[in-house]
């Protein structure tokens, strides 16, 4: 056995900060990365194109600074049941190291790796790392998982915070042999997104790697964080949130250093309004670790309702409605504004991601399912976690103790994009159209066929009645 460990990056796509690669580095010198391109993953219907694009750029920037400690990261495309064992044992490495995570799919990939590395002889050890606190760390006073989470944060945000892991650096990588015998065992250079059949030409929100989540990270607290809780729900202002979702799903920055960065923004100010949008940016990043907790203990989550009057739901289900929504052509302004920024960008506005899912499945009564896949789809951000968290509290079929909530796409728009500017930026068709009408959504029928955009395709008023109907026979049921 040589001294080789080998550290299996997953979503944890960063040598700084990463607490697995660290631990692996201070055990040994000679540590090589390895990233494994997983067919079940790649294949499944609802991978996003401009997801595959940001991961791909963060792998490219991950390989370079594995260069600059002196080391390697190998790329696999393989089961990894089958291709870590072949490649460690190929490389007579000592070790594999990784950082865990909470997906069912994820969990069950991991036993079956662990089984197979046995057999083989080969060490393993995991860790917890893309979390402030592990899944376990955080539990009522009777020991329960919390599913409610108020009294989660407040547990969460009463403990105090780990410090960000020692960089990764000065290690050694694989010989010239060695580099050969992991070609033989399935080696391969790192293929484009195009090479792997996805195509995304639109730019990303935010450049892949460490370095520009960094930089995002510096300029969203030097400034923006201080205005979050007053900005964060404009769609308009795009400086309003951090644009950060992507590069903390694929782990392009640690959680630790996020952390770090909003105690330095609180210690610099003695504005309370400052004080207030820090806090408030923190309840988000417990939103994060909330839904990722639940999921963690609730698995089932991943498949369905959690509440019971959504179980058998006698959804409507209209493929022509769903069709509407998806291209952004219901009639409803708001609506369509947001979607088509989602098909554009790979991302959308977290207020408009809240207004679209609710008028799915409030106003035209699709079943929520079908809306998480296809924001799965398109985001770039896409998170089974935070994706099946945001739309069952949408559908209100999830933890969450209030009763129905049914947003009208009129007050919202009144409310958050008070001048249209929203809706002009991505109905560009409706320009013209008086600013009053835009965020009421009444528009003359002359008017909307003049800019060639679709009459209402249902009543809100009427599906929020009907909705209501059906849900109450559910519960009575
Ligand atoms: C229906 C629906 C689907 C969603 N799908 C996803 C998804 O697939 N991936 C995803 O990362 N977020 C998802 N969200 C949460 C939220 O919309 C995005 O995290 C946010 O818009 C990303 O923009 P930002 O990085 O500028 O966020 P910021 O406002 O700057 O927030 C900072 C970080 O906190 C986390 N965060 C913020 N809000 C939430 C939240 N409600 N739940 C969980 N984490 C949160 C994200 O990691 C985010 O980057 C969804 C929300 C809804 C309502």
């Amino acid at each position: 056995m040589s001294d080789l460990i080998l550290f299996w990056h997953r979503r944890d796509l960063r040598i700084s900060d990463n607490i697995g690669l660290a631990t692996a580095r201070d055990r040994s010198q000679k540590v090589v990365g390895v990233f494994c391109l997983d067919p079940a993953i790649l294949e499944r219907d609802d991978v996003a194109p401009a997801r595959v694009t940001y991961m791909i750029g963060c792998l490219q920037s991950l390989q370079k600074r594995y260069i600059e400690a002196s080391s390697q990261l190998l790329i696999v495309k393989a089961d990894p049941q089958k291709g870590l064992p072949a490649l460690a044992t190929a490389l007579n490495a000592s070790a594999v190291y990784w950082n865990l995570d909470v997906e069912p799919y994820a969990k069950a990939r991991d036993r079956a790796v662990q089984e197979a590395l046995q057999q083989a002889g080969i060490v393993f050890q995991n860790f917890w790392d893309q979390l402030l606190h592990a899944p376990d760390e955080i539990r009522t006073g009777a020991g329960e998982p919390y599913t409610v989470y108020t009294p989660f944060w407040r547990n969460w945000i009463s403990k105090p915070k780990a410090e960000p892991a020692t960089d990764f650096q000065n290690a050694i990588g694989l010989t010239e042999q060695e580099q050969k015998n992991a070609h033989k065992a399935g080696g391969i250079a790192l293929p484009t997104a195009k090479d792997l059949g996805f195509v995304w030409d639109n730019a990303l929100l935010l450049e892949p790697g460490e370095a520009a989540a960094h930089e995002r990270l510096e300029a969203f607290c030097d400034r923006a964080i201080a205005d979050y809780q007053e900005q964060r729900n404009f769609p308009f202002n795009a400086e309003g949130t951090s644009h950060l979702s992507a590069a903390l799903k694929f782990g392009a920055i640690g959680i630790r250093t996020v952390w770090a960065k909003t105690t330095e923004a609180m210690e610099q100010t003695r504005s309370d309004e400052a004080q207030d949008g820090i806090r408030v940016w923190r309840q988000e990043l417990a939103w994060r670790e909330f839904y990722q907790t639940v999921m963690y203990h609730f698995p089932a989550l991943a498949d369905g309702s959690y509440r019971k009057p959504f179980k058998d739901f006698p959804w409507d289900n209209n493929p022509e409605h769903f069709k509407a929504w998806c291209e952004g052509k219901t009639g409803y302004p708001i609506v369509d504004a947001a979607m088509r920024q989602l098909n554009e960008l790979g991302w959308m506005h977290n207020r408009c991601r809240m207004i679209v899912a609710s008028f799915l499945t409030k106003d035209l009564i699709i079943d929520w399912r079908w809306g998480e896949t296809y924001f799965m789809q398109k985001l770039f951000d896409g998170d089974l976690s935070a994706n099946n968290g945001g739309w069952q509290w949408s559908a209100s079929s999830g933890m969450d103790p209030k009763p129905l909530r049914i947003f009208n796409p009129a007050s919202q728009s009144q409310k958050f994009d008070a001048e249209a500017d929203y809706i002009r930026q991505w109905l560009p068709e409706l320009r013209s159209i008086e600013t009053e009408d835009l965020v009421t959504g009444k528009i003359l029928p002359l008017e909307r066929d003049r800019c060639g955009y679709p009459a209402p395709i249902v009543d809100h008023n009427q599906q929020q009645k009907r909705f209501k109907a059906i849900y109450q026979q559910q519960k009575e049921k």
